[in-house]
């Protein structure tokens, strides 16, 4: 990518392009860091019941324009018109969450002799969220709103492709009558504008969502300023699939197609018990061939393009010409389509089973019994989340204890829910996004000790 000023923001289901965006740089970030430092004085100047009040505004703000946010992430993300209202209310819900949590931002009174001690936890300060491609929308919230709430204000950086919605939520936070400067939306390429918020001293933590790589890369760098960080990087996270399950809801391709793939917890390693196999096999093949691939603006449509040529081709890497694989179809012209694919004839160390894809692509691979399953679920650097499936309680909870992922499901493939602890072990990531302690990652616990002691009677 270029270091030109302009962010050109296509439509990944046609390849038109929607609109320009000016790049933010380094000057321009430092101006909103300043802006928002004296904004975020304010905010957490302001009664704990105004700033609840002001959220749960924007959360209504939010609600009265859902089908429009909806309708740009369609056109600027590609996702399934029924995903992308489901991720505009889900930033609404996140809002009317954290604004319940500013009343309830609670410290300890903690028994000391000659004294009273208590803690307080107060705000950071200046937040900085650095986003993805890949669900715009409620990633920016999940790093921004909680931030907010917690009496902090927030710089947020949307990925190059996708800062539509994330500019609108801005205009939306105005428009409720949040303060001016206290969550502004900066446009920019990650190494200009990115790195400048990650290196400037007035914002006090960091978090990012993306590639573990990028991840690694801002770690370093906040390092330096001994600042905090958050990371959701990427993941691998495997579908385990005993015999006993009932296969079609186990099996159900929307598990790792869900968003073209491109999700951090996509369930792309199937692991099936061996003794199940031929038959997932059989489900697997009618199953994908029944996915309808196309416009996601169609109320009909399950799956959309993937967000660039560039993804487009990383995808391909993965699945070379002949490889042994079930298919569904995809449309052929304009924009960036992909067929859903499990790849059959692969080892459990070759690299489309190892690596993140970020596309609709997943491996079957065999299995034994418990133990293999474990083994072969742990095998990998990361630790996002994964699905158990079988009738036996007393082997889902082993195999729940067993497995080494911040996110799991037994007889679900869900992961997100926003009043939920979300994050992952090892490569996929550091500290908690949302759930009930959501606000304090986003505070500093403040310890003061009070004596009672007096001048001698
Ligand atoms: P990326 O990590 O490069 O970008 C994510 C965000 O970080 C973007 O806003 C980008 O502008 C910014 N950024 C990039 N370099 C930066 C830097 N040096 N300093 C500060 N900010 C920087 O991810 P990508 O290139 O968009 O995607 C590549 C791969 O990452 C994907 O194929 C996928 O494997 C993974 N990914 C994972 C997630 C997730 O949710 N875990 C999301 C997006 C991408």
């Amino acid at each position: 990518m270029s270091d030109s000023d302009e962010l050109k923001i296509l439509n990944p289901a046609t390849e038109e392009v929607l609109t320009t965006v000016p790049a933010a740089t380094a000057e321009d970030v430092d101006a909103a860091v300043v802006r928002a430092v004296r904004a975020q004085r304010g905010w957490a100047a302001l009664a704990p019941a105004d700033r609840a009040r002001l959220l749960r505004r924007f959360a209504d703000t939010v609600d009265a324009h859902l089908e429009e946010l909806a309708r740009l992430e369609v056109r600027e993300a590609g996702h399934t018109l029924g995903n992308a209202r489901w991720e505009a209310g889900n930033a609404r819900d996140l809002l009317e969450y954290a604004a319940g949590g500013i009343e309830r931002l609670l410290g300890k009174q903690i028994p000391v002799s000659g004294g009273w001690n208590i803690t307080f936890q107060e705000p950071l300060g200046v937040v900085g969220v650095i986003a993805p491609w890949n669900f715009p929308m409620p990633i920016a919230a999940w790093g921004s709103f909680p931030a907010l709430a917690a009496g902090n204000a927030v710089v947020l950086k949307p990925a190059e492709t996708t800062p539509l919605t994330a500019l609108r939520l801005a205009e939306l936070a105005l428009a409720a009558g949040l303060p001016e400067h206290l969550f502004q939306v900066l446009p920019g390429r990650g190494h200009i504008a990115g790195r400048a918020l990650v290196d400037h001293p007035d914002v006090a933590k960091i978090v990012f969502t993306g590639s573990t790589r990028t991840g690694r890369e801002i770690m370093e760098r906040c390092a330096r300023l001994v600042k905090p960080v958050t990371l959701e990087l990427g993941g691998k996270s495997p579908n385990i699939v005993f015999a006993d399950a009932d296969l079609s809801t186990a099996l159900d391709p929307f598990s790792f197609l869900d968003n073209s793939g491109q999700d951090c917890c996509a369930r792309t390693r199937i692991l099936v018990q061996e003794t199940a196999l031929d038959e997932a096999r059989d489900f697997l093949a009618d199953a994908l061939a029944a996915v309808v691939v196309g416009d996601p603006a169609d109320e009909k449509t399950q799956m959309g393009p993937l967000i660039s040529a560039a993804q487009r081709e990383r995808v391909r890497s993965y699945v070379p010409d002949g490889a042994p694989a079930l298919r569904g179809s995809a449309p052929d012209g304009p924009g960036f389509w992909f067929p859903p694919t499990v790849l059959v004839g692969e080892r459990h160390d070759s690299p489309a089973a190892r690596e993140e894809i970020f596309g609709p692509v997943a491996v079957l691979l065999p299995f034994t019994d418990e133990r293999d399953a474990i083994r072969l679920a742990n095998d990998t650097p990361y630790g996002l989340a994964g699905s158990v499936w079988t009738r036996d309680l007393g082997r889902a909870l082993r195999v729940s204890g067993g497995v080494r992922a911040g996110n799991l499901s037994v007889n679900s493939h869900s992961s997100v829910r926003y009043w939920t602890p979300f994050g992952g072990y090892q490569q996929s990531g550091l500290g908690r996004e949302l759930g009930p302690d959501a606000l304090t990652a986003f505070t500093e616990t403040k310890n003061v000790f009070i004596s009672t002691e007096g001048p001698a009677q």
